[in-house]
């Protein structure tokens, strides 16, 4: 029975990504010696993000509100949209502090191949923003790699009827890399040489 309970958590973290059995095994032991608050507050927070988690209703960033905290903050400038692949994308560029106006989540980028056609993402609910809202500038910072430059241009011919600013984020960041493991001050800077497209 003992063996069951620990065997049946070290299979649940394999399904983990970049945990392997060893580490499973390793972290399974360390919950068991963890506090009952600290290794409860884990499986709570798991559950509450899979219990409330949605997509925000304007930006498509994950929230547990209607809206999410960026649409909704007064702090923010509301004519300015940075577009980006995955809500994680965000969380990098918030940590850069370089920015500070909206967001736009497409789910996904441009794949014809893989069926990520231009519907499947949220392109016409940018489309939507761009010609409601009066924004001035759309940035566009997905990935330096070809799906990302591809999705790009896209948004650029997407935009061209309204008078409405598209520029690319510079990359100090190596091509066909990933934002995602962007550090912020590099990020911050391909924020601010950002060029038009
Ligand atoms: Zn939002």
């Amino acid at each position: 029975m003992e063996q069951g309970i620990i065997e049946n958590l070290i299979n649940e973290l394999t399904k983990l990504p970049g945990i392997g059995r060893k580490t499973a095994q390793r972290l399974a032991f360390f919950i068991l010696t963890m506090s009952d608050e600290d290794a409860k507050g884990i499986a709570k927070a798991i559950s509450e993000v899979k219990d409330r988690a949605r997509f925000c209703r304007e930006c498509f960033n994950i929230t547990d509100k209607e809206i999410c905290g960026i649409c909704s903050s007064s702090a923010r400038d509301r004519e300015t949209i940075c577009v980006v692949e995955e809500p994680s994308n965000i969380l990098v560029i918030e940590r850069s502090k370089g920015f500070d106006g909206l967001y736009h989540v497409l789910l996904g980028t441009l794949s014809p191949i893989d069926g990520f056609t231009p519907d499947k993402l949220k392109m016409s609910e940018l489309v939507e923003r761009v010609r409601k809202n009066s924004i001035k500038e759309v940035i566009v910072a997905t990935n330096p790699n070809t799906k990302g430059e591809m999705t790009a241009q896209y948004i650029r011919e997407l935009l061209k009827p309204f008078p409405v600013r598209v520029t690319r984020i510079a990359y100090g960041l190596p091509i066909g890399g990933d934002i995602e493991f962007a550090d912020e001050v590099t990020l911050g800077k391909s924020l601010e040489g950002r060029r038009e497209i």
